[in-house]
């Protein structure tokens, strides 16, 4: 926890004890762990495609959130759907497609569909991570101190990430750097 003290924020693990992040969540009584847990379901219409449950409708911040894997253009989307595609930064070829999609069940959803790379599966790992974020994140800055660049912003429940910033190096979805891409993945698993 050094890096709480480091930066001058309260220790994480004391923050979510005393369920400040509840309150910020709507106190809605779901409980921690369950919160973080990422849902989806495998797209039945396309290959390589996640149907993931959001806790809120899409806003451009959550298409910030992708910044880490490449530029995200909204104009090389297909508008008709919303779609929203990332390019990989080397080759400038599409790698992830953001669909907003309605999924029966769930009250927001997004369809994340990967393309263009050799691991699918893990492209899809650390899309959930920033997924997670967008629907759990408890501001415990663990993953803005990562970042170098100063490129997270988490602003009221407003968790955005600066495409001017970002310099793709991943650490802020990486589990080398943040089991999960999240503080609260760990903690959490181990108090359950
Ligand atoms: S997303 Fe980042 S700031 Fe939010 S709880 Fe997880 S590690 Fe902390
Ligand atoms: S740590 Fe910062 S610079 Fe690196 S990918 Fe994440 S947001 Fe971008």
């Amino acid at each position: 926890m050094n890096f709480a003290v480091s930066i001058g924020k309260p220790d994480p693990e004391v923050y979510i004890d005393t369920g400040k992040w509840k309150a910020r969540q709507g106190g809605n009584g779901v409980s921690a762990a369950e919160d973080i847990k990422i849902k989806y379901t495998n797209c039945t219409a396309e290959d390589n495609a996640k149907i993931y449950q959001l806790n809120k409708p899409i806003t451009e911040s959550f298409f910030s959130l992708f910044y880490p894997f490449g530029k995200v253009s909204k104009e090389l989307g297909r508008k008709l759907i919303g779609e929203v595609v990332v390019l990989d930064v080397k080759h400038n070829v599409p790698i992830i497609s953001i669909q907003p999609f309605k999924q029966e069940g769930y009250d927001y959803s997004v369809k994340i569909k990967t393309m263009n790379v050799a691991n699918h599966d893990d492209l899809q790992r650390m899309a959930g991570y920033q997924i997670r974020k967008y629907n759990a994140c408890r501001k415990c800055l663990k993953c803005e101190s990562l970042c170098k660049t100063g490129a997270i912003s988490i602003i009221g429940d407003n968790y955005k990430i600066d495409g001017n910033k970002c310099v793709h190096c991943k650490k802020c979805v990486s589990s080398k750097y943040l089991d999960g891409g999240c503080m609260m993945t760990g903690y959490l698993a181990t108090k359950e």
